[in-house]
């Protein structure tokens, strides 16, 4: 007889790990189902070339774009999944993108809640994830219960100065939340020892914030918590009525088992969660489990995103750069009418990272090598929201392989977002600054592979016809089924989604364990 446990969560990123964290410390038996292994801990784990060149830490998967051509995803399985890699930005949305937006190719429809809904399970995740930051500063977020856990984190002299220029110039540049296990007040004890190679890169110090640190871990020495790691969820299984999930089937050493579970909650990333439920379809589920909506796997949506090294005269000595954000264009403006978005920093060039970009930048910059390049770059991303269209979507084949449909929108405003942002480098000392594109973050030829902020395959909402999760992120065709991951977002915003994800995944522990209370 099979072991039966009262929440099986499927993946350990920022969903799945943040939820299990929620119900362990609730005393829930959880069974925490993890496809791939621990990251191992090595000295590529800071080594550019292994992470961005040789892609080291991204999956082996093959997907299909919508002409079929085959390509790998910027995806990661390990405990903890993409946030092992992420750049620990940790931004609430706004409260705007809470409802509709009007946008220059269409609508980013209203959220079933509101921020006001949000905003005590953002302050929870805040302080979990022990995010640094500065309450008050952007003038574009909403309102907060609870100040951030812990200031914000400094910037270095570079841009100290790159802000003072910008708030000189009339912008309202403002500290970036960051997840990092920095205390600046005592930096000989701190985890976290502000190294150059986080954002994108796995922390070898164990001082990122992510989601096997600061979910996982803590909760591993529990008795009513079991951890399988490279344990693929292949399948969910229902009764006959289709109602309820009985078996959790696993593809473990190569071998087939199958768990049970009171409540199944699935964490395995917008894709793979869209791929877990077409690939369950049954007789009660023809189109894919929890799929009579057909909504299963559409509405995809990943934000468009540029990311600029912008050369100066001087050398760029900083190390951790991710301190900045600016969200003046977020919205519509005086100029232009439409949202365009957010800009804020990425982790700094690297001469090594920038390898695999060599003929763009020497076409770019003949007269610096990449070593000049690097030493002088700052280095920013744009990022616009896009839109929740059926037609992008995830469809699985015959054989369960992840098909990737996706044409962008909105690619307007974020030619308008980087207009603006020219203008402000001429206000920040860079009149005679070289700007290159790169997008070695990404690494990836097909754009549709940079899938690191992927959403929506399974949105919640109201109506059944048109969403698959209800309010509480609950299946509405099945009784025990939970989607606890960025599926459930009905549309994107414009600032990274990890903080959301983990926001949501605290709310919904909440439910599942006044549910089973
Ligand atoms: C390089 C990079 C930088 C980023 N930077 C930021 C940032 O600065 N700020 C921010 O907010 N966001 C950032 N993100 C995005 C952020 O990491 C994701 O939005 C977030 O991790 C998504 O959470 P999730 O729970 O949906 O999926 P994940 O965190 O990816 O977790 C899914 C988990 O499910 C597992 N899994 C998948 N399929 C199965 C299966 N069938 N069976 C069992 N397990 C399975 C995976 O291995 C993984 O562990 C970044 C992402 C990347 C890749
Ligand atoms: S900056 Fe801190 S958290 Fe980031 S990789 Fe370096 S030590 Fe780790």
């Amino acid at each position: 007889m099979t072991e039966n446990y009262d929440v099986i969560i499927i993946g350990s990123g920022a969903g799945g790990g943040t939820l299990a964290h929620a119900l362990a410390n609730a005393g829930k038996k959880i069974l925490l189902l993890e496809r791939g292994d621990y990251l191992p801990r090595e000295l590529e784990n800071w080594d550019a070339k292994s992470v961005f060149v040789d892609g080291t830490y991204m999956s082996k998967d093959t997907w299909y774009d919508r002409d079929g051509k085959a390509f790998q995803p910027q995806v990661h399985y390990f405990v903890g999944g993409a946030t092992k890699l992420y750049g620990a930005a940790l931004y609430r949305l706004r409260p705007q993108d809470f409802g509709e937006l009007t946008h220059v190719d269409g609508i980013s429809p209203a959220w079933p809640l509101s921020y006001d809904d949000f905003e005590p399970w953002y302050s929870e995740a805040e302080q979990l994830y022990q995010v640094h930051g500065n309450g008050g500063e952007d003038p574009t977020e909403g309102h907060r219960s609870e100040p951030y856990p812990w200031p914000a984190v400094s910037h270095e002299p570079r841009l100290q100065q790159i802000y003072e220029d910008m708030a000189k110039g009339g912008y309202h540049p403002f500290h970036a939340p960051c997840g990092i296990l920095l205390n600046e007040a005592d930096r000989p004890n701190s985890t976290c020892i502000r190294c150059a190679t986080c954002d994108g890169y796995p922390c070898l110090v164990h001082a990122k914030s992510d989601a096997e640190v600061i979910g996982v871990r803590p909760i591993l020495g529990m008795p009513n918590v079991t951890m399988l790691r490279n344990s693929e969820v292949t399948k969910l299984e229902t009764d006959s009525s289709g109602r309820t999930v009985t078996g959790v089937v696993v593809s473990r050493d190569g071998n087939r088992e199958v768990y049970q579970g009171d409540i199944v909650a699935v964490c395995a990333g917008a894709v793979n969660s869209a791929k877990l439920l077409l690939n369950s379809a049954n007789d009660r589920h023809p189109n894919g489990l929890a799929n009579g909506s057909d909504q299963v796997g559409r509405n995809y949506m990943f934000h468009n995103s540029r990311t600029v090294a912008a050369l100066s005269e001087e050398e760029n000595p900083t190390r951790f750069q991710k301190t900045l954000g600016l969200n003046d264009f977020y919205f519509d403006t005086k100029d232009y009418q439409y949202p365009m978005g957010n800009i804020q920093m990425v982790g700094k060039s690297n001469a090594e990272a920038m390898r695999g970009e060599e003929p763009h930048l020497t076409w770019f910059a003949p007269e610096f090598g990449l070593d000049e390049v690097a030493k002088h770059s700052v280095d920013w991303w744009l990022s616009t929201e896009d839109l929740p269209i059926p037609e992008n979507r995830v469809t699985t084949d015959r054989d369960g392989n992840i098909h990737l449909t996706y044409s962008h929108t909105n690619l307007e405003e974020l030619d308008h977002l980087y207009k603006e942002f020219e203008k402000l480098l001429n206000h920040i000392g860079m009149a005679k600054h070289h700007v290159l594109h790169k997008n070695y973050y990404c690494h990836m030829d097909i754009p549709v592979g940079g899938c690191a902020h992927q959403v929506g395959t399974v949105r919640f909402g109201t109506d059944p016809a048109t969403s698959v999760l209800d309010v509480n992120c609950k299946a509405h065709e099945v009784d025990n089924l939970y989607v606890v991951d960025t599926s459930f977002f009905p549309s994107i915003g414009a600032v990274n989604p990890g903080l959301t994800a983990m926001a949501n995944a605290l709310r919904v522990g909440d439910h599942i364990r006044s549910r089973m209370a």
